[in-house]
């Protein structure tokens, strides 16, 4: 039945759509972002006219004029959260309407169309109504969706274009570590920052991603996992990962502080979960400005016991090595510590319908 939320909703399905046979081969093994689904939800905006031409149709290239004004001036959104397969053999989501109410923060700030978070939900159900047999069903694997917007105007003149498209993708992704968590080493930036204030840190948009590539290769050059970036006035505070919310734990203080959103970081719903669930527990949760010299000094002291990064891919990651030019210090000596286990385990609990969900986080997709 047609979605009265969708306008013009047309179903085309796509007739090379993968066998059963090809597709569990390709569920086997899956990795992550380089295998898509059989379809893709797509939608257009123009200005007069609004959200029109609703399509579920198969996954394919987009035709695009080398003027069209994404390709010059990245005006340019997107969304990531995951289907899951849940123990009662239902497909689950985890907060979708946080995605919704984000991407249309990101939408402000690059100063695209708001997109009523009714569609934002029902493209996300179409695109599970086609592909919901990919959702895989090992262990911690899920179903990544990806819902972006583009300008799509022939226009290379600087102003906000007057034509977008919406897309979800969908990409099967396996479970991130396949023998559990393992401790990263993150590589400090001292040269290049992710966001300044004011600017674009807190929009889920492609340059903040585009502008983190360097770093991440000096970082990989000095042998780490990711890049962890400060403030880029002071070079002083700890502000996130390339992808990933910081968490830094004093488990003998039953405290837990992790930087505070001023503008610069990007607000993660599973941050914000976490800080729920901690706060349930009695944690003293405090979102605060973080300076890199505490980190090390607590780190050095014992006093720091754990560091975790958390976000939708990753779920929660612990940290176990820090470095930069003067050199490295380590966390719980580089082990997986007990809350980062725990917490880990208790989201994806919740994510994959094992266990309860007082929050009402999750629905069913059907
Ligand atoms: C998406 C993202 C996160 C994590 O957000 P979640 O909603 O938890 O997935 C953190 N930092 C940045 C820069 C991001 O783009």
């Amino acid at each position: 039945m047609a979605d009265e939320n969708l306008p013009d909703l047309e179903i085309l399905e796509n007739p090379n759509a993968r066998s059963a046979e090809e597709r569990a081969a390709l569920l086997a093994d899956p990795g992550f972002g380089t295998v898509f689904t059989d379809h893709m939800f797509t939608m257009r905006w123009s200005e007069g006219r609004g959200w029109h031409s609703a399509r579920v149709e198969p996954f394919g290239p987009l035709t695009l004029s080398p003027a069209t004004a994404v390709l010059h001036y990245a005006q340019e959104i997107f969304e990531g959260l995951k289907a899951y397969h849940r123990a009662d053999g239902e497909i689950g989501l985890f907060r979708p309407e946080a995605n919704a109410h984000r991407f249309n923060t990101s939408a402000e700030r690059l100063a695209m169309p708001q997109l009523p978070e009714k569609m934002f939900l029902a493209s996300i159900r179409e695109i599970l109504k086609a592909d919901g047999a990919w959702v895989p069903t090992e262990g911690e694997s899920s179903l990544y969706l990806r819902p972006f917007m583009i300008a799509t105007e022939q226009f290379l003149g600087v102003r906000p274009a007057k034509e977008y498209l919406y897309s979800v993708i969908a990409s099967p992704a396996g479970a991130y570590f396949k023998t559990g968590p393992k401790p990263v080493t993150l590589w400090v930036s001292e040269e290049y920052t992710r966001a300044a204030p004011g600017g674009t840190g807190a929009a889920k948009c492609g340059g903040n991603y585009a502008s983190s590539l360097a770093p991440q290769t000096e970082a990989i050059e000095h042998g780490c996992d990711q890049v962890v970036f400060l403030d880029a006035a002071e070079h002083k505070y700890v502000e996130e990962l390339g992808g990933m919310n910081l968490f830094f734990v004093y488990a003998d203080e039953k405290k837990v502080v992790t930087p505070k959103l001023s503008g610069t970081i990007l607000p993660g719903i599973t941050r914000d979960a976490i800080i729920q669930l901690l706060t349930e527990e009695g944690y003293d949760v405090r979102e605060s400005d973080y300076p890199i010299d505490r980190w090390r000094e607590d780190a050095l002291a014992g006093r720091l016991t754990e560091t975790f990064a958390c976000g939708t891919a990753a779920v929660v990651t612990p940290v176990g090595t820090i470095r930069d030019r003067s050199g490295d210090f380590t966390i719980n000596h580089a082990q997986t510590g007990d809350l980062t286990r725990r917490l880990r385990a208790k989201l994806l609990d919740i994510q994959h319908g094992r266990a309860e969900d007082p929050h009402g986080w999750t629905q069913t997709a059907g």
